[in-house]
């Protein structure tokens, strides 16, 4: 039986992909070993086997017995214990939700709802490093990703609106911190109605400026306000690495020979766990809107189509309606004024389940039937 290891089980991407694995109830026909970086000799989850004492996640003798490794660790772990498996000539499959090895040669970024010809490609050539994508860049694709099958995308911005939770566990707290001292400052303004709307706008601006505003992880206040910046300065090109992402990750997951010019602003704001994204998109050709929302709506077996109305926008296109579902919703889509050939779209989608988890499922339960 293939021994599996998983490394990272406990954080947020990993609790998620555990939530996933016991729900469709993958857990059978190969042997699971969890490994731990801070938990040695405590027991791991119960995945239908008893609970057994967790390994530890920088033995590299121990964890070259594994025929596959899942790791949702970080990048820090995986530049310290790959390249160490590897010179050990360790050949098992590395799948891994951090971004450390996704633009190196020998990987491949998985999504295989959109580029599952690419992952064939690569286990059928022996690649064996499989790593999940940036969020905003997996979810773009799974809502739009038919235009790019169609070659159509002569290029795109999209403009982006992410999740606390892209930035960790700690900073979904913060944002619920902020928000319950914004509210508590608020409170007795609140619960007089006829009391002035601008002394309610002043106290809450105060609240956010004053000194004792939690932010110590945001760097800045994200309830009632947004940062629009997320990850480091690229110095060459004035983007941040996020918005980097967009173009050069999105050319990998579909192996384009010619890459598409993709290109944007990404912004956190005051969501939990979904990012939802604006697109501008220009077409090589100007087709009717019709022919470009059926080619949308083929994107995927998960990507719904949102009608431009009022009514179905605020029911279905939003991270308060697609929080914790599969489901990637695309709205608001119609041609643009500025010219022919331009068009709009509006996505929202769990950045945890698609964005995270998701693929890195998928992508384990490939490799084993992979290996039959
Ligand atoms: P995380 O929640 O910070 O978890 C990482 C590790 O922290 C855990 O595996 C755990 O390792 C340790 N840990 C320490 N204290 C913990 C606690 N109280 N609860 C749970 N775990 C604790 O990291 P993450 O957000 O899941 O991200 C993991 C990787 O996935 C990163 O490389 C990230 O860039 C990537 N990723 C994240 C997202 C996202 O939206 N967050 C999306 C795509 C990719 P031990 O059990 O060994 O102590």
């Amino acid at each position: 039986m293939k021994k599996v290891a998983f490394i990272g089980w406990r954080g947020m991407v990993g609790s998620v992909l555990m939530d996933r694995m016991r729900e469709e109830k993958d857990f059978t026909g190969f042997e699971p070993v969890f490994f731990t970086t801070s938990q040695l000799g405590q027991n791991g989850p119960d995945v239908g086997f008893g609970p057994a004492p967790l390994c530890d996640a920088f033995d590299t003798e121990k964890l070259s017995r594994m025929d596959i490794i899942v790791t949702c660790q970080g990048s820090d772990h995986t530049k310290e214990v790959h390249p160490k498996l590897r010179s050990m000539g360790w050949k098992g499959y590395w799948i891994d939700a951090a971004s450390a090895l996704r633009m190196n040669e020998d990987s491949i970024i998985v999504l295989d709802p959109v580029n599952r010809d690419v992952i064939d490609r690569g286990l059928a050539s022996g690649v064996k490093d499989y790593i999940g994508g940036n969020c905003t860049v997996s979810l773009m694709l799974m809502a739009i990703g038919g235009l790019f099958r169609e070659g159509l995308v002569e290029w795109l911005t999209s403009m982006t609106y992410q999740a606390a939770s892209g930035a960790g566990a700690k900073n979904m707290r913060e944002l619920v911190e902020q928000m319950n001292i914004i509210a508590k400052g608020a409170g007795p303004l609140l619960e007089n109605p006829s009391s002035a709307i601008l002394d309610l706008d002043r106290n809450v601006s105060e609240t956010i400026r004053g000194g004792a505003f939690p932010a110590a992880n945001f760097g800045a206040p994200l309830a009632g306000s947004l940062i629009p910046w997320i990850d480091s300065l690229m110095p060459e090109t004035g983007q941040t690495r996020e918005e980097w992402k967009g173009y050069s990750e999105t050319n990998k997951i579909l192996g384009n020979a010619a890459p598409v010019p993709i290109d944007g602003i990404c912004v956190r704001v005051g969501a939990m766990r979904c990012h939802s994204q604006g697109f501008t998109i220009k077409l090589k050709k100007d087709l009717h809107i019709d022919e470009v929302t059926a080619i949308i709506a083929r994107s995927s077996k998960w990507t719904k189509i949102i009608g431009n109305t009022k009514e179905e926008t605020l029911k279905g296109l939003s991270p308060a309606a697609v929080s914790g579902t599969l489901t990637v919703p695309v709205g608001r889509i119609r041609k643009m004024n500025i010219g022919p050939g331009y068009v709009a779209a509006f996505t929202s989608g769990d950045q945890l389940l698609w964005g995270a988890a998701e693929p890195i499922r998928r992508m384990l339960k490939i490799v084993l039937d992979h290996l039959g």
